[in-house]
């Protein structure tokens, strides 16, 4: 009998908690498991406005597919670009720009998401990201170079708007972006004495009426707080009406003259689902408790990609947040599950109770809620760090980062810009590759000879 092959796509949270149970429950002859992924490491999300201010380096929080001696899956180099389920079979983009076709038994479906945006003239050009480690890399270079070129020019006009920039999106990812990039530049700025500081303006700009409303009145004031003690101005209610070259436009009508608008304003599941053809709510592929996917036999989905009932809420209708900390763990139970499949077994519903939310605010600052405790200040950052340092998957990558904050705590930065990424327009299309899917026919064409296989 030939071996079930088990297909998981996307090494994030969610796809990499699920091969490590997969490979731990199953032996060899149980299952082949393939897992495709355009990068050979799993990126650690929370810590990534870290990476952008300099605390941390790139690699301390890219964790590599291949560092267990146990490891034993095969590990395909590329996207997923279409997903045929009536052929069971998946089109892949190498990382070479071929295409391969990779069929299934069962297919894991753990793409995570990209940033969400809209349509709002100049944005698909203009707007930055952070969601990926290529973007954090990106925005840190950037804004150095902003600084670089202010001291160096001797217009007043162009010196004021590289100084000036804006961070959209009053979450935890774009408090974090803005709270890590302001003390970057607030740092900086001692190592450029042409510079005036005070001619650095940050604005965190977001449409909803509060920061951060999953921590709360008293933490999203406190998050408020903290920020407008710095300098940041914070702005709710408002967003970005238009961006171009030299500045963009509030929707309160304020013109901020600037070189930098970086976007964080939510996710969207990733445009793979889009692909698989069958329903999705709010963007994300429809699961069950379970995780299957109703409706196509084999397939599975989980993580920010799909909308999983979230029973521990107790609420009708109520779906898992995306989060790290629920990516993390359905990869675990829908591991369980599949291994309970293909040993005929009972599958069991994914629950778990929401721990809490931890932000750094870099510096000493930081606003936390662990277990409904809420906590401000040195405390709250004390357990941000200690929850991510716990969380990371290997002891090599909880040294690198133990070992980078305390550096940076003892030497500070030295504000390199390294330049790798100067030749790229820096997009969002750029980095999260959001126009390489496939239309059905086109995935069609790939997966024919498939199709008739499949019986
Ligand atoms: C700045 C920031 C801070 C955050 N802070 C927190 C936090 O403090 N706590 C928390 O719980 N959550 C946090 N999150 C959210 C958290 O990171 C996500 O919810 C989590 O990463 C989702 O896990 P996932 O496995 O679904 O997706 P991801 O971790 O994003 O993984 C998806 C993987 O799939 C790969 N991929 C994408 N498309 C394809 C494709 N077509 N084919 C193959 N592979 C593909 C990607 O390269 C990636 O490796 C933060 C997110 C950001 C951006």
């Amino acid at each position: 009998m030939t071996r079930p092959r088990i297909l998981v796509v996307g090494a994030g949270f969610a796809g990499v908690g699920c091969v490590k149970r997969l490979e731990r429950r199953l032996t060899e002859r149980e299952a082949r498991i393939t897992l495709l992924s355009p990068f050979s490491y799993q990126l650690y999300l929370p810590l990534l406005p870290q990476v952008a201010a300099g605390v941390l380096t790139p690699q301390s929080v890219a964790l590599s597919l291949r560092r267990s001696q146990k490891h034993r899956t095969r590990i395909v180099p590329g996207g997923a670009v279409g997903v045929d389920t009536a052929a069971k079979a998946v089109v892949v983009r190498t990382i070479t720009g071929e295409y391969d076709v990779e069929p299934y038994d069962h297919l894991v479906l753990a793409p995570g998401s990209v940033t969400r945006t809209f349509d709002i003239p100049g944005l698909a050009d203009h707007a930055r990201g952070m969601k990926t480690l290529a973007e954090a890399v990106y925005v840190r270079d950037h804004v150095i170079a902003q600084l670089d070129l202010a001291d160096a020019s001797e217009d007043e006009a162009e010196r004021a708007a590289r100084l000036q920039f804006v961070v959209v999106g009053g979450g935890y990812a774009g408090t974090e972006t803005a709270a890590c990039l302001q003390l970057l530049t607030h740092n900086a700025v001692k190592r450029y004495p042409r510079l005036d500081p005070a001619l650095i303006k940050w604005h965190l700009v977001d449409i909803a009426p509060r920061l951060m409303p999953e921590l709360g009145d008293k933490l999203g004031s406190a998050a408020m707080d903290i920020l407008t003690a710095r300098g940041i101005q914070v702005s709710l209610g408002v967003s970005v009406a238009s961006v171009d070259d030299e500045a963009v436009t509030l929707t309160d009508g304020r013109v901020l003259p600037c070189r930098t608008l970086i976007w964080t304003a939510g996710v969207a599941a990733s445009p793979l689902v889009g692909t698989v053809g069958t329903e999705t709510l709010r963007g994300r592929l429809v699961a069950t408790p379970e995780m299957r996917v109703p409706g196509v036999d084999g397939v599975w989905a989980l993580g920010d990609a799909a909308a999983v009932p979230d029973l521990a809420k107790g609420e009708e209708g109520a779906i898992c947040p995306p989060t790290a900390q629920h990516a993390m763990r359905q990869g675990k139970a829908l591991a369980d599950n599949l291994v309970a499949t293909l040993r005929g077994e009972p599958t069991h519903p994914y629950t778990h109770k929401d721990l809490g939310l931890v932000v750094d605010l870099g510096g000493m600052d930081g606003v936390s809620k662990p277990l409904g405790v809420e906590l401000h200040g040195p405390a709250a950052q004390a357990v941000a760090r200690g929850y991510h340092w716990a969380a990371l998957r290997t002891n090599v990558a909880k040294t690198r980062v133990m070992t980078n904050w305390l550096l940076n705590a003892v030497a500070g930065d030295d504000y390199v810009r390294t330049g790798f990424l100067a030749s790229k327009a820096g997009t969002l299309r750029d980095f999260e590759y959001t126009d390489a899917y496939l239309t059905p026919d086109q995935v069609r064409l790939h997966t024919g000879p498939f199709r008739g296989a499949v019986g």
